[in-house]
């Protein structure tokens, strides 16, 4: 066992009941305050251990770490250092925080200098992202997306079983929680229309992904296999694949996503490691056929990790109107990893791939607005009495997700973002 996840471990930090961020977490994020610059955190109930301090103060010695690596704005030279080297820096971490070690929980001039609020701080992205590639890994979504666009009796297409069906998106609009997004405006085939029409999208949606972030892979030419593809993956973020329904409906033939998924992603600020989510493992859905070879792989690579999404307009309530779970995906992130570079792909430190919409077999576990209204043909009821079909202007998208035995609750935070009107 990784002794960071061990669950009798405590912390002096006072952690509230149903924190996301107890000792067993210790996600990673970029943090600033008006008075201090960008750097490297983690999270500790409603604290954050600035790592840059640590560093100062001498508690990160004969790690692998300089003070550059966690003065940055941005996790990559951590990442840059490997997984043996983030997983020390997670075990020492713990330590510094656990209830027995006196080493810096007595120090109090110390513990003041290094343990900050979280509402006094302002969570940046928390990786410079290279690569992102989305992937279709869902079999309900999927099903239901063929079912309502192409034919319900065949809704997957031929390759759909065999291959973690994926394209290559855009990083550079890829954004922290927090951050607005502008309806986008584009090229839309109306209803019964001859002719396309430009304006605002008028079908905008959100798909409930979860994402993860790679370390360095091999050169280009090698392939990563399944059995060791956890050992290039860092960790996880809760990840909202905005999308226009309606542009992306008449540009995706013959190529698929472009202007319709490319305006925005949003992404949680916390990044969870794929050391502190082992616990939660679990058994994926059968996969019938059996897959070629090279996407065969052992034990679980599936995470039962909890997932919900809800709306809340403007000066109103949230109303919860997802509960998903990331346990369903029928491919997992070694096939998906090993698939992406089979063909000798070359992947980096700070890459991001991201699930494809996450939706279980219950209608309330439909990970987008497309799917949970039916098109718009079952309009969502939200706690304030109006109805959705997709998102109006200024409502906010909330996603939360979380791993737990029942008593530790592995966290991600959540990544909310308000859709304002077209810029
Ligand atoms: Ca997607």
């Amino acid at each position: 066992m990784i002794s960071a996840n061990d669950p009798k471990l405590t912390s002096w930090v006072n952690v509230p009941d149903h924190s996301d961020f107890p000792i067993q977490n210790l996600p990673f994020g970029i943090f600033k305050t008006p008075q201090m610059d960008a750097r490297v955190g983690v999270a500790i109930g409603e604290h954050v251990l600035d790592l840059k301090a640590l560093h100062v103060l001498g508690y990160l010695e004969n790690l692998p770490f300089t003070l550059d690596d966690l003065s940055s704005n941005t996790l990559n030279p951590i990442i840059h250092r490997g997984k043996v080297a983030t997983r020390e820096l997670r075990n020492r971490v713990s330590k510094l925080l656990s209830s027995d070690i006196p080493d810096l929980r007595d120090k109090e001039h110390h513990v003041k200098q290094a343990l900050l609020p979280m509402g006094d701080c302002e969570m940046l992205l928390p990786v410079e992202i290279g690569d992102y590639t989305d992937f279709y890994s869902s079999i309900e979504h999927a099903t239901n997306v063929g079912k309502m666009f192409r034919d319900p009796a065949n809704a997957l297409l031929p390759n759909w079983k065999h291959i973690p069906v994926g394209y290559h998106g855009r990083s550079s609009s890829i954004v922290v929680s927090g951050t607005p997004i502008h309806r986008p405006k584009g090229q839309m085939l109306p209803a019964d229309a001859d002719a396309p029409v430009f304006g605002p999208c008028k079908l905008l949606d959100f798909e409930l992904e979860m994402a993860f972030i790679t370390y360095p892979g091999k050169p280009m030419g090698d392939s990563i296999g399944t059995s060791e593809a956890e050992n290039y993956i860092f960790g996880m973020v809760l990840f909202n694949d905005w999308s226009a329904r309606d542009i992306q409906k008449w540009e995706y033939v013959p190529l698929g996503p472009f202007l319709g998924k490319n305006f925005a992603s949003s992404v949680s600020a916390w990044v969870v490691t794929l050391d502190a989510l082992e616990p939660y493992k679990v058994a994926g859905p059968a996969q019938d056929p059996p897959v070629l070879s090279y996407l065969e792989y052992d034990g679980n690579r599936n995470y039962d990790i909890n997932l919900e999404v809800g709306i809340q307009p403007e000066g109103n309530d949230e109303t919860v109107i997802c509960r998903s779970n990331f346990k369903y995906m029928y491919w997992n992130m070694s096939q998906q990893l090993a698939h992406h570079t089979v063909n000798g792909c070359n992947i980096r430190g700070g890459d991001m791939m991201a699930s494809g919409t996450i939706s279980g077999k219950d209608e309330t576990s439909y990970g987008s607005m497309l799917e949970l209204s039916w098109k718009g043909t079952k309009p969502l009821k939200l706690s304030n009495g109006e109805e959705r079909k997709f998102i109006n202007d200024n409502d906010e998208v909330i996603m939360r997700g979380h791993a737990t035995n029942g008593d530790i609750r592995i966290g991600f935070g959540e990544v909310r973002s308000k859709l304002l009107p077209t810029r």
